[in-house]
């Protein structure tokens, strides 16, 4: 078993607090490590590392092309470490190895397109009716507190780091409790990278004290935060107090909609694809099947048999397509969503834990999917973050996209269906950040994520994702040698 400690100021630190977190590999229940649990002394070292690489340090005076090698070099890094990278993953948040390799790849471009991208990043001049330079300048926010959860625990921290390194920013990361392995684990190379100290830090601990301390922090500038809807309430609501600029990446509830026309058979493994990657522990999982009326026995039927297939076990068992939940809370939380379906509409497949074997030892769920789903139900409504589906049937193009939009959720939505004209008609009316067609789930550096409604607040990723680390200064230069002459 491996004991931690915190990432401050360019080095692995004894946490000043006592406290501890058991790490659990969520296949077994063992307790795999064991992280300090950082308290507000800990939050303020951190903050102050961070605060003084900002204002004082080197990289302060970091040019664009320096910070966009450091990413470079830490891509090239996860690619060196990418099959333990991958490895650590599966075993600290249990899903299948090859979904953790293809995470880990994910990250490692994460790195590279902001490594590209700091040297794109330029101010303007503008053409001001008077004898002066007028420029708009680009200059990173500061201190960055970023807070992240543990469905893709090393995507998500490069998601935060990459764009607010790529800015000029300084930052503490706080990992989720359950998964703080990864980042540790790439915080070993931090220095080989090229970072100087201070740049990024890493303190382990949990929410409702780490999390909120660093939220609170006076030395902090900006929070970036990925997680549930409930917290990102409470954290705007604390940001307030300094009014520090806030980002916020939340869950969703994302409608999957097939019209009759579709191909059915890629259809079919849209819809599985959809909900079930992850475990269905995915913020755009497409946790919402609308099906059309005409195909929707056969659909369901279709999904259902498919469903059967596929087989669930530790994350490591390369034959494994379906891993445990991530804790015992999160088990707990989708096994009471299982039983409320059952009350809420009719079961097609599975409803309960997945047992025998092997499988008796870790947080493994059934893939489930109720049908006859009425959207105004607690399971067609509510977040559950696990391979649960609500299947519901509509009649018409009005009437899929009603269904569709009723939810206080708005991140993302698919439409599978042959018709181009219908394709884009759904395209706009859809309100979500995020619209796929024919497809559900492909997502790219290059390109904006996040989400309309309560889903959340600004982007990540591509050209949007670094605007979170950046604000403007207006510079005006006087190029006119007199004297203003009004008095
Ligand atoms: P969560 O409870 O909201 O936690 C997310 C992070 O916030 C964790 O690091 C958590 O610490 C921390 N936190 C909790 N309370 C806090 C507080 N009062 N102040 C500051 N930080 C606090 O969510 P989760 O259960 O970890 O993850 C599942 C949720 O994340 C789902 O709702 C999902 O949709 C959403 N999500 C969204 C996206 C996206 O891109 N939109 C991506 C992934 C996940 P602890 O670890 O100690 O709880
Ligand atoms: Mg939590």
């Amino acid at each position: 078993m491996q004991s931690s400690s915190l990432y401050i100021d360019g080095g692995f630190v004894e946490a000043r607090s006592r406290q501890t977190i058991d790490v659990i590999n969520p296949a077994t229940q063992e307790v795999i490590a064991r992280v300090p649990d950082a308290s507000d002394a800990d939050v303020d070292a951190a903050v102050a590392a961070a605060r003084r690489a900002f204002d004082t340090g080197p990289w302060k005076e970091s040019t664009a092309q320096e910070r966009g090698r450091v990413l470079f070099r830490l891509a090239a890094i996860v690619r060196d470490h990418a099959a333990e990278l991958a490895e650590l993953e599966t075993l600290n948040n249990g899903k299948p190895i090859v979904e953790s390799e293809f995470d880990v790849e994910d990250v490692a471009t994460c790195f590279e397109y902001y490594g590209g991208l700091a040297t794109k990043i330029h101010g303007d001049i503008l053409p001001v009716p008077d004898k002066a330079l007028s420029l708009a300048m680009r200059e990173p926010i500061g201190v960055a507190a970023q807070i992240i959860p543990w469905n893709y625990p090393l995507l998500m921290a490069a998601w935060k780091l990459a764009p607010a390194v790529c800015a000029g920013c300084t930052m503490v990361l706080k990992p989720a409790e359950q998964t703080p392995l990864t980042a540790l684990e790439l915080a070993k190379h931090f220095a080989d990278a090229g970072l100087p100290p201070g740049v990024v830090n890493i303190l382990t601990g949990l929410g409702e004290t780490t999390g909120a301390a660093l939220v609170r922090h006076p030395g902090v500038d900006k929070v970036a935060f990925t997680g549930s809807v409930e917290v990102g309430k409470i954290i705007m609501r604390s940001a307030a107090d300094t009014l520090k600029k806030i980002s916020l990446e939340l869950g969703g509830k994302s409608p999957n909609i097939f019209f009759a026309d579709a191909d059915f058979e890629s259809a079919v493994d849209g819809a599985l694809f959809g909900v079930f990657i992850n475990q269905g522990e995915v913020c755009s999982a497409g946790s919402r099947i609308l099906v059309q009326r005409p195909i929707y026995r056969k659909f369901l039927d279709a999904v259902t048999s498919k469903a059967r297939t596929i087989t669930i076990g530790p994350g490591l068992d390369r034959t494994s397509k379906m891993g445990p939940l991530v804790s015992r809370a999160q088990f707990d939380r989708v096994r009471g969503y299982q039983d409320l379906g059952k009350a809420e509409a009719k079961l097609a497949i599975g409803g309960g834990r997945a047992s025998g074997g092997v499988l008796e030892r870790g947080f493994f769920v059934e893939p489930t999917i109720f049908y006859d789903v009425d959207n105004g139900a607690r399971i067609a409504q509510e977040e559950i973050f696990g391979p649960v589906a609500a299947v519901i049937p509509f009649e018409d193009e009005e009437e899929a996209i009603r269904i569709a939009n009723d939810t206080y959720y708005g991140l993302a939505a698919a439409v599978w269906t042959r018709d181009i004209f219908r394709a884009i008609r759904l395209v706009k009316n859809l309100k979500a950040g995020i619209v796929w067609v024919n497809h559900m789930q492909p997502t790219y550096v290059e390109a904006p994520w996040g989400g309309y409604k309560q889903s959340g607040i600004g982007r990540e990723l591509g050209k949007w994702g670094v605007e979170e680390y950046l604000q403007v200064k207006q510079v005006y230069i006087n190029l006119n040698e007199q004297p203003i002459g009004w008095y």
